[in-house]
């Protein structure tokens, strides 16, 4: 075989398995399609480290989203990546949005995050421009510099020996045997293959076309586009927040509010909302007629915000398994050894908190390997 690993996709989580994976084993390839890493989702998100409060017990988000905290933040010390453990304060502003905080309570508490109620004054001290009845406290949310931190797995990658193909797009995979070959073209169009024995499969939006093309076709895996749009508070506004501020979720968790996050540079943002598209195109356009939702949205809780405050500053996708009004899904990741794809590592539906949980989730995929008795 040419490769022992071959990860597909250059976002975040490819990244950080590239790195993970190259530490221990030789002949790591990295592909992707854009001239450079994170051209995706993993640049056109909200850069939150996230504690994990709502996700399903025992659910792969839950776990990874825990442990990857941690993970980040260490990696973050140890590698001096921007990062701020700034908190999140999720306000409630109506007595039936305090009786809904004190559930999302419990459930944190079942999946072993850790959320303190705050009253008014409490609330006051941290964020005193805010209005919220009550709040809950997360110690443990942050925020995190995402190019840096590629950045970072990216070069530790290539001083482990791994190698990483830029401008390289997968157009097709074939099963042989001991393995999978492996099609693309360059960005001067010129087609080439080579063979690997196991494909990690971390395509992000296209994640479910890349797992089609080896053969593997599941309505379960198919990605639906969901676009987040986000506006900005401009200064001099934006110097009234100093961490996250959140409404109340949705039910359906289908988003979780226009919230209030602010990153490294002391930007301070709205969003993202929550729209499905029509169809699986890579639409980051700009809805400036959104700015009255935004703002009456946000108003509930900032009062000082004025309509001329805010502005459109961008969009993100999310690779969405969970299809629009269903419940809510766990990431799949999965060894296809059962459908007859040995070696074969699917991670679909890698949304939120894909971020956070991206070391986690480098580590998960080296014990599938591990657990498969995939010999290199
Ligand atoms: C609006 C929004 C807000 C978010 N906020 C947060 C947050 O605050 N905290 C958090 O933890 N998570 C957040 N997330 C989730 C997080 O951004 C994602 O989970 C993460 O970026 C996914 O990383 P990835 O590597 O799987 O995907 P991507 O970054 O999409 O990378 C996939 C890569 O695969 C490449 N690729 C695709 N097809 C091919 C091919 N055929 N050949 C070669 N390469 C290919 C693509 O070019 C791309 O670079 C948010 C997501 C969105 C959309």
């Amino acid at each position: 075989m040419d490769a022992g690993i071959t990860i597909i996709g250059a976002g975040v989580i490819g990244l950080a398995i590239a790195e993970e994976l190259s530490a221990n084993n030789g002949n790591v390839f990295l592909i992707e399609k854009h001239r450079t890493f994170g051209q995706e989702t993993s640049s056109r998100n909200s850069e939150v480290i996230h504690a994990g409060i709502y996700y399903t017990k025992d659910s792969l988000k839950a776990k990874l989203c825990l442990t990857g905290n941690k993970l980040l933040y260490d990696y973050c010390r140890k590698y001096d990546i921007p990062h701020n453990n700034c908190g999140k304060l999720i306000v409630a502003t109506t007595d039936e949005e305090v009786r809904i905080i004190q559930g999302i309570m419990q459930t944190a508490a079942m999946n072993g995050v850790e959320l303190v109620m705050y009253d008014k004054d409490r609330i006051y001290d941290l964020e005193p421009n805010i209005f919220a009845l009550k709040a809950l406290y997360s110690p443990s949310t942050g925020i995190v510099d995402s190019y840096s931190l590629m950045k970072r797995f990216e070069t530790n990658t290539l001083n482990n020996g791994g190698q990483i193909a830029y401008g390289s797009e997968v157009k097709g995979i074939r099963r042989i045997d001991g393995g999978y070959e492996i099609s693309l073209l360059d960005s001067e169009k010129t087609e080439y293959s080579f063979t690997t024995q196991i494909v990690i499969n971390s395509a992000g939006l296209s994640s479910d076309k890349i797992s089609e093309m080896a053969g593997i076709k599941d309505e379960n895996m198919k990605i639906y586009f969901c676009k987040g749009e986000y506006f900005k508070i401009n200064p001099p506004k934006n110097r009234l927040l100093k961490r996250l501020v959140y409404p109340v979720p949705h039910h359906n968790m289908e988003g979780i509010g226009i919230h209030v996050t602010v990153d490294m540079g002391g930007g301070v943002r709205l969003g993202p909302d929550v729209k499905y598209l029509d169809s699986n195109v890579y639409d980051y356009s700009l809805t400036p007629s959104k700015q009255e939702a935004f703002w009456s949205s946000a108003r509930k809780f900032l009062p000082f915000l004025n309509y001329d405050d805010i502005s459109p500053e961008m969009a993100g996708i999310r690779p969405k398994i969970q299809k629009k009004g269903d419940p809510l899904r766990d990431f799949y990741i999965s060894e296809e050894s059962r459908r007859g794809y040995p070696g074969f590592i699917n991670l679909v539906g890698m949304e939120s908190p894909g971020l956070t949980s991206s070391i986690a989730i480098a580590k998960y995929v080296n014990t599938l390997i591990g657990e498969y008795n995939i010999i290199l």
